[in-house]
């Protein structure tokens, strides 16, 4: 059986990792096995809804048949227990899939999830084909993310975190982790984990802000390597219990490739090419914006301040270059055209950049002044006037070079692929079984 659940948690309260994790101790009291590691799957996050990661949850076990009604009982008491009910917005939805293989509708259904809109309707008529059960609270939005959790298998590329939990007395106060620990861990394990620390601001990044019950998190390309990384770092606090889940972080899975820009949708992650056709300009609050174009369409693009170094590299870029963009696509509004919110960019071609000079005077060299508009220039050495010389092309060196630039990483998503990655891709991925010990209790 496959349990898919979603949106159980608030920005005041829970985590659906955490509901999770419990159920593995749950679960294994009831003698269910485990046939994957737990898989976190985040949704797309450019939808307009979306709790803070949106990340959705399955658990796909094999199971004595006497105890099933027993298992739905604890999983949906764990839910309804754990969830957020009353805050708005949190909609918990549990699915309960028992055809072993997953089909193609899900599967698809899954990625049109994670890369685009889905809506409930479109869920609900799957559950019925399949004979699956699902339990939804309040307006049930989460049965949508629970069953795109079943849906998105891993297949493909995919990589691992594990999440320590803290125990309940700790929630809302600072996390307490030895720091030195976290960065001597990232240099003992790269380039095998990702996203430890931001080493542009030497911050330590692992560790969430907020009332949720994770005290750190790390992810990283095969289950052994996050449970050594996890050995490595000296938490200063109980860890509750300690789970590896198996994800689609850092693939880039949201992101799917349009051939023009006419085809970007609103809410649509895409990878786009085209030609810089307005120069960067900077914005109120420091943000980036230019615009690229292909035959017909024109679209905006963005580079917000805590992007860092993206934002950075944004800023020299010329009219002409022709680029890659990556990155989620906002809602048109009154003032604003549709825009790209850049996760990355691909300089593919370098523009020539150009800049118009005086030229010299012919008698005694020096550079000559202009006199206006189309009205020559004078030498104020010599004294020399000149009618038909014209300004002088110079072109000067790029401040920026081809290649990949990616928002840094304190700004990722869950889901960017980051550049320790690149190389690492995982194709047609053998889930082999589970290491020894991937979870705690
Ligand atoms: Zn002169």
């Amino acid at each position: 059986m496959h349990i898919g659940l979603d949106d159980t948690d608030s920005t005041r309260k829970g985590c659906t990792t955490y509901v999770a994790a419990l159920l593995v101790e749950k679960l294994q009291g009831l003698k269910a096995e485990f046939i994957d590691y737990p898989n976190l799957i985040r949704l797309n996050p450019n939808v307009p809804w979306k709790t803070r990661g949106n990340g959705a949850l399955c658990i796909r076990i094999l199971y004595d048949e006497n105890l099933e009604e027993r298992i739905k009982e604890v999983v949906i008491s764990a839910v309804e227990e754990h969830s957020d009910l009353e805050f708005r917005g949190t909609d918990p939805g549990v699915v309960f899939f028992r055809e072993a293989k997953i089909s193609k509708e899900v599967k698809i259904f899954a990625e049109n999830a994670i890369t685009g809109i889905v809506g409930l309707k479109e869920a609900l008529k799957l559950l019925k084909k399949f004979g699956a059960e699902a339990v939804g609270f309040k307006k049930c939005r989460g049965i949508i993310g629970g069953l795109a959790a079943v849906g998105e298998t891993l297949q493909g590329d995919h990589t691992y975190e594990i999440l320590a939990y803290r125990v309940p007395e700790n929630y809302g106060l600072k996390r307490r982790v030895d720091e030195d620990s976290i960065f001597e861990m990232d240099r003992a394990t790269a380039p095998y984990t990702f996203n430890n620390v931001d080493l542009e601001k030497g911050r330590v990044i692992i560790t969430p802000r907020g009332p949720d019950p994770i005290l750190f998190g790390i992810r990283g390309e095969r289950p052994e390597i996050v449970k050594k990384a996890f050995e490595l770092v000296k938490p200063l606090e109980p860890v509750e219990r300690w789970v590896i889940f198996r994800t689609n972080q850092g693939t880039d899975a949201h992101l799917k490739r349009v051939e023009k820009l006419g085809q970007i949708k609103p809410c649509h992650p895409v990878i786009a090419r085209g030609t810089v056709s307005t120069a960067p300009k900077i914005i109120p609050l420091r943000h980036i914006i230019f615009a690229i174009k292909d035959e017909n369409e024109q679209v905006d693009c963005a580079a917000y301040e805590p992007t860092g170094a993206l934002r950075n590299s944004a800023r020299k870029l010329v009219v002409g270059d022709y680029l890659e963009v990556y990155g989620g696509v906002r809602k048109p509004s009154e003032n604003n055209p549709l825009t790209i919110n850049l996760e990355k960019i691909r300089l593919l071609r370098l523009a020539p950049k150009i800049v118009y000079h005086n030229p010299f005077c012919q008698k005694c060299g020096k550079r000559l002044k202009s006199m206006g508009k189309d009205k020559g220039f004078r030498c104020e050495r010599c004294g020399s006037r000149y009618v038909n010389l014209e300004k002088v092309e110079v072109k000067v060196k790029r401040e920026i070079r081809k290649g990949l630039y990616i928002t840094s990483t304190r700004s990722q998503r869950h889901l960017t692929k980051p550049f320790r990655r690149y190389g690492m891709e995982k194709q047609h991925a053998k889930v082999e079984g589970l290491i020894e010990n991937w979870h705690f209790p």
